[in-house]
C-alpha cells in the first residue's frame, strides 16, 4: 500500500501534543478509507527544552518516529531532516501547533491524488488582506525584489504547508543550501505545482516561536540567497553619485576660471565626504551580508545533527 508521510517540526509544543495525536489519528483513518494510503508520522524535535518528546511518546498512535535534533536548528532545517527521515510516496508537511486545518490537509491530499500530472499541492494564506498598509507594502516590495529577473516565480504567502510526491521531495533534499529559504527553494525546484487558499486556525496552545527579528532575518536570508538586485542597485547609486560629483567639480573649476569665484570649501567638503562615506559603509555592510552567506556555504558543515531517533516500535 502506498504510504503518506506526515512531517511536522516542533519546538516546545508539549501543550498541543494531545491535540496533535488526535489530528494524526483522524488523518490516518481518513486517508486509509478514502485514498488507500498508510500513514507514517515523522516528528522533528527542534531542540525543545520542555517535555514535548515525553508527551508525544505517550499520546501518539500507529506508525511514528521522532527525530531528536541535537539542538535548535530552526524550522527550515528541522523540516529538511524530517523529509530526509520520511519514507512515504507522498510527503505532507504541517505545523505541530495545529494551525493548519484538517480540512485543508484533506483537500490538498485529494487534489494531488486526483491529478497524476501534479507533483506538488501547496497552500496559500488568504487572510493577509486585513493587514496594515505598511506591512502589505513591505511584503509586496519583498516579493518584487526577490522575483526580479528570475526564471521562476515565487508565489506570495505560500509556505511550508504543502504536499509533495516523493520525486519532488527528493529534489528538495538534493538542494544542499545551508541557509534555507524554503519559499524560494520550492519555487526554484520547479515541477507542476498548484496552490489552494486557506486561512490558518489559531494555535492549539502556546505561543508563536517567531519574533519580529527572526522574521526580518528570514527575509534577509531570502534576499541574499535569491537576489543580486540590492548589490546591482548599489552600484547604480554609486555611479550616479560619482557623475553628480564630477559635474559639481566641473562647475567649481569653470566658476573659478571664468569668474574668479572663491570656492566655498568646508561645507561642500563635509557634505560630499559624509554622503560618500555613508554610502560606502552601507554598501560594505550589504556586501558583508552576501560574504557571510558565502562563508556559511563554504564551511560545508552538515545541515543538522541527530541526537536520537525515537520510534513507535521502541515501546513494544
Ligand atoms: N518551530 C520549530 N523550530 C523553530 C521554531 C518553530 O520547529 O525554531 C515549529 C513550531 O513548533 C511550529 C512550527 O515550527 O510547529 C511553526 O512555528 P510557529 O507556530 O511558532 O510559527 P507561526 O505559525 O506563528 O508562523
Ligand atoms: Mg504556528
Amino acid at each position: 500500500m502506498p504510504v503518506l508521510s506526515l512531517v511536522a517540526p516542533f519546538l516546545n509544543e508539549q501543550a498541543s501534543a494531545e491535540a496533535f495525536a488526535q489530528f494524526t489519528k483522524a488523518i490516518a483513518t481518513d486517508v486509509k478509507n478514502r485514498f488507500g494510503l498508510d500513514l507514517e508520522v515523522v516528528l522533528v524535535d527542534d531542540g525543545s527544552t520542555d517535555n514535548s518528546i515525553g508527551r508525544y511518546r505517550e499520546v501518539l498512535d500507529g506508525n511514528w518516529r521522532i527525530v531528536e535534533l541535537s539542538r535548535n536548528f530552526g524550522k527550515e532545517i528541522a523540516l529538511f531532516s524530517g523529509i530526509e527521515e520520511s519514507k512515504g510516496d507522498f510527503v505532507l508537511m504541517v505545523d505541530a501547533d495545529l494551525q493548519h486545518p484538517y480540512e485543508v490537509c484533506i483537500e490538498m491530499i485529494s487534489t494531488l491524488m486526483a491529478d497524476d500530472d501534479l507533483d506538488v499541492v501547496y497552500s496559500v494564506r488568504s487572510d493577509r488582506r486585513d493587514e496594515s498598509w505598511a506591512k502589505a507594502f513591505a511584503s509586496k516590495l519583498f516579493y518584487k525584489v526577490i522575483n526580479a529577473g528570475q526564471r521562476f516565480d515565487m508565489p506570495e504567502n505560500a509556505g511550508d504547508f504543502r504536499i509533495m510526491r516523493r520525486q519532488a521531495a527528493t529534489a528538495l533534499l538534493s538542494i544542499r543550501d545551508k541557509r534555507r529559504f524554503n519559499k524560494g527553494l520550492y519555487a526554484w525546484m520547479g515541477f507542476r505545482q498548484k496552490g489552494i487558499p486557506y486561512v490558518p486556525a489559531p494555535r492549539a496552545a502556546g505561543n508563536t516561536k517567531w519574533s519580529k527579528r527572526a522574521l526580518a532575518a528570514l527575509s534577509l536570508e531570502g534576499i541574499t540567497s535569491f537576489s543580486s538586485l540590492p548589490l546591482r542597485s548599489m552600484s547604480v547609486v554609486g555611479v550616479i553619485i560619482g557623475i553628480l560629483g564630477m559635474l559639481y567639480g566641473a562647475e567649481i573649476i569653470v566658476e573659478a576660471l571664468l569668474f574668479g569665484t572663491n570656492v566655498p570649501g568646508y561645507p561642500s567638503l563635509m557634505a560630499s565626504i559624509s554622503v560618500l562615506g555613508g554610502f560606502n559603509l552601507a554598501l560594505l555592510g550589504l556586501l558583508g551580508e552576501y560574504v557571510w552567506v558565502t562563508i556559511g556555504e563554504v564551511k560545508d558543515r552538515p545541515l543538522y545533527i541527530v541526537r536520537r531517533i525515537h520510534r513507535s516500535d521502541d515501546a513494544a
